[in-house]
């Protein structure tokens, strides 16, 4: 990514400098504009194979280790994380986490390319304008120092952006365009799209065990979004009596740090399951087993 972002730094000081106005300087800035993109894209299609993959399985195996380990089930076989691993649930599973974040990833690029390029196209016009002026001031047609001002202003805050790195572009849900820079994007991505994996290989290996409810994380989140759902009980299905469903998984939203873990009936019935439930569905703010728990209202900001 580093040298995506190298070449793409180089480009935009000869954009922000350039006098140029023929089509063919043009041209070719733009397809090495787009050489970069492509660039961006296959790195993190190469990362999200391999790390992904890598999050995924790492969970499956923790939650396994759980599993069988869990004296709740003392009638059922070990079951070994090799084979467990190879089935179509998880496999499935996987291919659907790696396509949506390089759909994430992607959908940022391209907008974040698209307006690089139309900062070149806006240069250009500016330029090419500029020349023609500059023809005329020539032949005395015009007082020197005439300047063509068409689309400047806008070409100047693309500018001013591209010139802080920032070359990714995201629309946000308000429809308003924001944009960051290759690194803090990809790294933003990255964790998020580390955590919905670690949620798909939970929600997945329940799924194959026949489980169904899970439990959100929690460390005294001050996050409003999250706080909401962090250390309850929830059923995947929507069907158990006591638990509420799961409307929203973690994460919940860009950078989230909530994950999910798979929770048996079993072993919260013979713990004494009320106060799970009290705690879940809002009845009371006490969390059954966690003594570092404070209560949302008590939380307050550093
Ligand atoms: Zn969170």
């Amino acid at each position: 990514m580093r040298l995506i972002t190298r070449g793409l730094e180089k480009i935009i000081t000869t954009v922000a400098t350039t006098t140029e106005h023929t089509t063919t300087f043009w041209v070719k800035l733009q397809r090495d504009i787009r050489k970069h993109y492509a660039e961006a894209r296959r790195a993190f299609e190469g990362w999200a194979e391999r790390e992904i993959v890598q999050w995924y399985d790492r969970t499956v195996r923790v939650v396994l280790k759980k599993v069988n380990r869990s004296t709740a089930f003392s009638d059922r076989k070990h079951i070994p994380f090799n084979r467990f691993i190879r089935s179509n649930i998880h496999g499935q599973g996987k291919k659907a986490v790696i396509q949506s974040a390089l759909n994430a990833y992607t959908a940022g690029l391209n907008t974040g390319e698209k307006e690089i390029i139309r900062l070149t196209a806006l240069t250009q016009q500016i330029n090419v304008g500029q020349h023609e002026i500059d023809k005329r001031i020539a032949d005395g047609e015009l007082p020197d120092g005439t300047t063509f001002d068409v689309n400047k202003q806008i070409r100047n805050e693309i500018l001013k952006k591209a010139e802080d790195g920032k070359y990714i572009a995201v629309i946000d849900k308000n429809g308003v365009k924001r944009m960051y820079n290759i690194k803090g994007y990809t790294e933003m991505v990255a964790r998020t799209e580390l955590r919905e994996a670690a949620t798909a290989g939970v929600v997945n290996t329940a799924a194959e065990l026949g489980s169904d409810l899970i439990q959100v994380s929690s460390h005294n989140t001050l996050t409003p979004i999250c706080q909401q759902f962090e250390g309850k009980i929830f059923s995947l299905s929507g069907d158990d009596p006591d638990f509420p469903q799961a409307t929203l998984l973690a994460p919940f939203h860009p950078n989230c740090l909530h994950s999910i873990t798979i929770v048996f009936r079993e072993v919260l019935e013979r713990r004494g399951i009320q106060p799970y439930i009290d705690f879940s569905t809002g009845k009371t703010e006490a969390h059954p087993t966690r003594e570092s728990h404070i209560p949302v209202r008590k939380r307050k900001k550093k």
